[in-house]
């Protein structure tokens, strides 16, 4: 319930890392835990590249490349929404 980015980081739009697309098949990733949409997206990263390459995968991606990053081959760790409570 809380936006808990809305404090501190620029309010104008940006989303930023709250939303991310899926770096495979462009899917859209709603990282708040879908607030106002009701879904809850599981999304998974390469703790590596997703620094620079913001290599986010979506959960069905992620499990063809048998979690591991096709860029590095890391294992991808999932990324929980944002917002749990
Ligand atoms: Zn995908
Ligand atoms: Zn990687």
């Amino acid at each position: 319930m809380t936006v808990g980015m809305a404090k501190g980081t620029n309010a104008m739009g940006h989303l930023g890392w709250v939303t991310v697309r899926c770096r495979i098949c462009g899917t859209w990733l709603d990282l708040t835990g879908g607030a106002g949409r009701g879904k809850k997206m599981v999304a998974y990263a390469c703790p590596r590249c997703s620094k620079t390459l913001e290599a986010v995968f979506c959960s069905s991606c992620a499990k063809k490349v048998k979690y591991s990053c096709p860029y590095c081959g890391t294992q991808l760790s999932p990324v929980t929404p944002l917002l749990e409570a």
